[in-house]
């Protein structure tokens, strides 16, 4: 693992905005031992305080749209349309944490004839502090979904946050600091990914969430394995979009674009394998290849612009080795397929056809505008072709059959199945993958219950 700097490097440009000094091991100890001590005050606070705070938590974030969506553009490249609609979202789900955490933590009654106890029932407890590893992809978004919950439940957050979007991570500490929230209750820390390590074994910290890469995963839950710690890991995605004869293949085929293309091709829960029936390949192939043509690559603060660059230089080297790969060995590219020329990290929206197993992208993450075509000729080969990589985060079906939609909803390997559509994350429903995309929820009720201690209480 190289150590990261922790700057703010403009993808548009490649040029370094802002060099940040990483805070030191004694600044670290420092903001654990303020976090540890606000919890014992914090922990006695009822939901309505918090949710008054959270509340103006949403309010400051919403007046600071449009100034936090041109930072998260700048620290990462997404299009200013998105970066605005993902701090909207962000408010969304703060305000859905602060309205309904009361209800979704509520003691829940066990009949105290079956305990031969007067009053029995379960509680929901908060932890303490809990760190929070956090990717650069979604800047706001991936932090509020854990701070949200964490905070309404009584817990307190620390973030080591994305070595390239140090920005959006103190910019975060601000908006709970000025909202009211005590000195303590959200901390950002600037320091990279060596020194994740210390912070987890220290026994002040109770828990661990990682959204980001399998060996960043593997690492922190190795380390809280050893510490007897719990952890919450929402790693990669490699998620199909199957096409069925039944379906509406035109509009498929339009939404196959975003579902690959939202967020420069960089989001977990991007469709990044495209699986369709024979009976309807070519006219699915066309569509698609036409429409991911026709997104505007460019400068993302343009608001004509569909797909900005990608975030990090290496981030583009690996899709251009993939699709490479997957050349040399003979697939067809169908368009796309090479790095732009000039400055900035930009790569096409590519769609690649004729895949084989020896290709590195048949089942690896493609993080980048790439996606891969696939031919079957039952849906029983549908479906173990979506389920044939090691992820299972999100799965798209699209047919018009009601048999077919519960057989994909009862078979498909993933946390996340969407019907006619493309997966997307709601405050109301749970998050989270299978198998090697990781364990634990985020989101709804599981998410804000990862981080309690359930109590069972028993009154005589
Ligand atoms: P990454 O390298 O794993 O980085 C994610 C975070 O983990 C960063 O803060 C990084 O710090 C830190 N980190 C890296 N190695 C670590 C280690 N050994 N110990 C402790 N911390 C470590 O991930 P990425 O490549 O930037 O992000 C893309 C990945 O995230 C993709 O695989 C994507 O699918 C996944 N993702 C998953 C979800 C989901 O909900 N399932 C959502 C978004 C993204 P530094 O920046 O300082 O290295």
């Amino acid at each position: 693992m190289t150590p990261m700097a922790i700057v703010t490097q403009n993808p548009t440009t490649g040029e370094i905005v802002r060099t940040f000094e990483p805070h030191t091991r004694e600044q670290v100890q420092a903001a654990i031992g303020t976090a540890h001590a606000t919890f014992q005050t914090w922990r006695t606070t009822t939901f309505s305080e918090r949710g008054e705070l959270m509340r103006r938590a949403a309010d400051l974030l919403d007046e600071d749209n449009e100034a936090i969506a041109r930072i998260m553009t700048l620290e990462m490249g997404k299009t200013l349309k998105a970066a605005r609609a993902e701090a909207a979202k962000c408010a969304r789900g703060m305000r859905y944490y602060a309205d309904n955490a009361e209800g979704l933590l509520a003691d829940e009654p066990v009949d105290p004839a079956a305990v031969g106890a007067t009053r029995a029932f379960t509680r929901y407890a908060p932890l303490g502090v809990i760190l929070a590893v956090m990717p650069w992809n979604f800047p706001l978004w991936q932090v509020v979904r854990f701070a949200a919950p964490a905070l309404m439940a009584g817990n307190v957050g620390l973030l080591k946050h994305a070595s390239n979007v140090p920005q959006s991570g103190l910019y975060l500490e601000d908006v709970f600091r000025r909202a009211g929230f005590p000195e303590g209750a959200f901390t950002t820390l600037l320091i990279g990914a060596r020194e994740v390590e210390p912070v987890l074994r220290d026994p002040r910290v109770r828990a661990a969430t990682l959204t980001g890469s399998e060996p960043a995963g593997q690492s922190v839950a190795a380390i809280c394995g050893d510490e007897i710690k719990k952890t919450v890991l929402e790693l990669g995605g490699s998620d199909p979009f199957i096409v069925m004869p039944s379906a509406d293949v035109e509009r498929a085929a339009e939404v196959a674009v975003t579902a690959r293309c939202q967020n420069n091709g960089q989001s977990c829960i991007a469709a990044k394998r495209f699986i369709v029936h024979t009976e309807v390949y070519d006219r699915f192939a066309e569509a698609f290849v036409a429409g991911m043509r026709a997104l505007k690559v460019g400068d993302p603060m343009d608001e004509a612009t569909d797909v900005g660059p990608l975030a990090t230089e290496s981030g583009r080297r690996d899709v251009e080795a993939l699709v490479e790969d997957a050349r040399a060995k003979g697939a067809s590219v169908l368009c796309g397929g090479q790095s732009l020329a000039g400055p900035g990290w930009f790569y096409p929206p590519t769609v690649v056809g004729d895949l084989t197993p020896e290709m590195s992208m048949y089942a690896e993450e493609t993080f980048g505008p790439v996606a891969g075509l696939y031919r079957v000729d039952s849906i029983e080969e549908a479906i173990q072709l979506g389920n044939g990589t090691n992820f299972g985060l999100g799965s798209n079906a699209w047919t018009n059959d009601p048999t077919e939609q519960d057989l994909f909803v009862r078979d498909l390997d993933a946390g996340v199945v969407t019907i006619n559509g493309m997966t997307v994350s709601y405050p109301e429903m749970p998050f989270g993958g299978a198998k090697r995309s990781g364990y634990g929820r985020e989101l709804s009720a599981h998410g804000i219950r990862e981080f309690c201690a359930i109590k069972a209480v028993w009154i005589g």
